[in-house]
């Protein structure tokens, strides 16, 4: 996927995902300050429109970054500065990448993963967005075809998401429910399923 097209689809699915913020905010309010859905849609606005300003030669790496610093400039929450380092730090592993391979996505989420783990110190089965994304990243290993890839990654953000509910909330506000936290679906998780879900959605308004 080139340059031009990647900007296309990241804004398509982020208006897609700003749909389900209602939905985030509730699954954040039942597990912690609710803030998740304005995270979610003030932060895709932000995208949205730092990316219809970058010029027509931006790189990967420049959609990525600028992504990152809009995203976290439309929020002060702690989830709005882990995804924009995960986003960064993703940049980092696309610095020669002119047109996104399927291993150049992997790469990213990969990244992505291990970002959200470091600066977030938590681990899988923390019950966080982690649980999801690394979920994805181990999805699109060896996948070749841009379809299959994509719907292992929704297959597996999907599991995550339903495995999280089995799961006490180890980090952020979620934690102090403790063992009450078990029975709800993750909302950081929920978040990612619902961008790669989205990413689909958008790719068929495409076609
Ligand atoms: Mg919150």
């Amino acid at each position: 996927m080139e340059a031009e097209q990647l900007n296309d689809r990241i804004r398509g699915s982020l208006a897609v995902l700003i749909d389900s913020a209602d939905e985030l905010r509730d699954l954040d309010q039942a597990l912690g300050d609710g803030d998740l859905g304005i995270t979610i849609s003030a932060g895709s606005a932000a995208v949205i429109a730092a990316l219809e300003q970058l010029p027509a030669e931006a790189t990967p790496v420049d959609i990525a970054r600028a992504s990152a610093k809009a995203f976290a400039n439309a929020n002060p929450s702690t989830m709005a500065a882990l995804v924009a380092g995960a986003l960064l730090a993703g940049s980092r592993v696309w610095a020669d990448v002119a047109d996104v391979t399927i291993a150049d996505a992997q790469a990213f989420a990969a990244a992505a993963a291990t970002s959200i783990a470091q600066r977030g110190k938590t681990q899988i089965g923390d019950k966080t967005i982690l649980d999801g994304l690394a979920a994805v990243a181990d999805a699109l290993v060896d996948q070749t075809d841009a379809d299959e890839a994509l719907d292992a990654a929704i297959t597996a953000a999907a599991a995550a998401v339903e495995n999280t509910k089995h799961l006490q909330s180890r980090r952020g506000r979620a934690s102090w429910l403790q063992e009450r936290s078990i029975g709800m679906a993750d909302p950081g998780a929920t978040a990612l399923q619902r961008f790669v879900e989205s990413w689909k959605i958008a790719g068929v308004d495409v076609k």
